[in-house]
């Protein structure tokens, strides 16, 4: 990615670009005018996440070193995969395997360690790690494929790697208000519009980005005070070493109490509700639940800050914390 300029990084997007579109053309799919509008918006918003991409790449360590990895699973169905499976360990002794597929992995060599990170691109603005939603249960995903890599990413590499941080990357601008659309500038990668968010371990942020004391990072979510210490902690996308390893300790747990009430059974219809989100409104079966929002019990869940979910997390699964699976393997993620 570091060695190619503008222009070549602009010449491979369009040639893939060209050849999605012939595919689309065979299939139909670009037959009309709508069709051929979103192949060149799509271009168009791809060229600024690349640029942004670019950006972050150039301000740290980090090297892709993987695409579409595959754990558990093989690519369209196949039986080969990259990765074995997630193993977890449930609170009642069953052994359960996770599959999925993780868009991105990045890694860096420092000092003699290997760090790796997961990146989940989506099609959506500004996507962000909501730790509320990861503290009751609603959001394990992103975390969750960090603890796949912790514990599956030796096959990849042949040395075991220690996780610093999970991203995600979403692929459409943000809205801006404009007074007019002749005043819409299109915002620069630096300023934040593409910005990579999720959560990274604040020990390691040298390897993404080398924020000096007293400013704060083009790139990530991260401002650093001028003490050395970080700025705006609950809004920081970056997490203290043990804040990290307690909240991937967590999200472990709570898949293993998932899957435990799977495999129990436990099919109650409970709807949850925290702020004004809950899963009814977009739920498939809303035409023919008898759930009623008002009239039935909902599960109230709070919404908590950063900070908040931290002192929980760590009172449930005890300071610093390594994930069991990773401790199981021999590593530890304590720092
Ligand atoms: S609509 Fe019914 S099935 Fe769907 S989430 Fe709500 S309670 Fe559950």
């Amino acid at each position: 990615m570091g060695a190619m300029n503008d222009a070549d990084l602009l010449g491979q997007l369009d040639a893939s670009c060209e050849r999605v579109a012939a595919r689309l053309r065979e299939d139909s799919a670009l037959s009309d005018a709508r069709g051929a509008y979103l192949l060149r918006r799509s271009r168009s918003d791809l060229a600024r996440v690349l640029h942004a991409q670019r950006f972050a790449a150039a301000r740290g360590k980090l090297r892709p070193l993987a695409t579409e990895l595959s754990f558990g699973m093989g690519a369209d169905g196949r039986e080969q995969k990259d990765l074995e499976a997630l193993e977890i360990w449930t609170p009642n002794g069953r052994r359960v395997l996770v599959r999925g597929y993780i868009d991105r992995v990045d890694v860096a060599e420092v000092a003699d360690e290997l760090l790796g990170v997961v990146v989940d691109y989506k099609r959506t603005r500004d996507k962000r790690l909501d730790v509320s939603m990861v503290y009751h249960g609603l959001s394990l995903q992103l975390l969750g494929y960090l603890i796949a890599l912790a514990q599956r990413g030796e096959t990849l590499t042949g040395r075991k790697l220690r996780p610093i941080a999970a991203l995600y990357v979403s692929s459409m601008m943000k809205y801006e208000l404009v007074e007019h659309p002749s005043k819409a500038k299109v915002s620069e990668a630096g300023a934040g519009t593409f910005r990579p968010r999720g959560m990274l371990r604040q020990d390691d942020l040298p390897v993404l980005d080398d924020v000096p004391s007293g400013s704060r990072s083009p790139v990530y979510n991260v401002a650093i005070k001028k003490d050395g210490d970080l700025a705006h902690a609950d809004r920081s996308d970056a997490a203290g070493s043990a804040n990290f390893s307690d909240m991937l300790a967590h999200v472990e747990g709570k898949v293993g109490e998932f899957a435990d009430r799977i495999l129990d059974g436990a099919v109650e219809v409970n709807p949850y509700r925290l702020g004004d989100a809950s899963p009814c409104s977009w739920c498939p079966m809303q035409g023919v639940c008898r759930f009623e929002m008002g009239l039935s019990d909902v599960r109230f869940l709070d919404r908590l800050k950063r900070s908040d979910v931290f002192a929980r997390v760590s009172t449930r699964v005890g300071p610093g914390t390594p994930i069991r699976s990773d401790a199981m393997h021999g590593s530890s993620l304590k720092g």
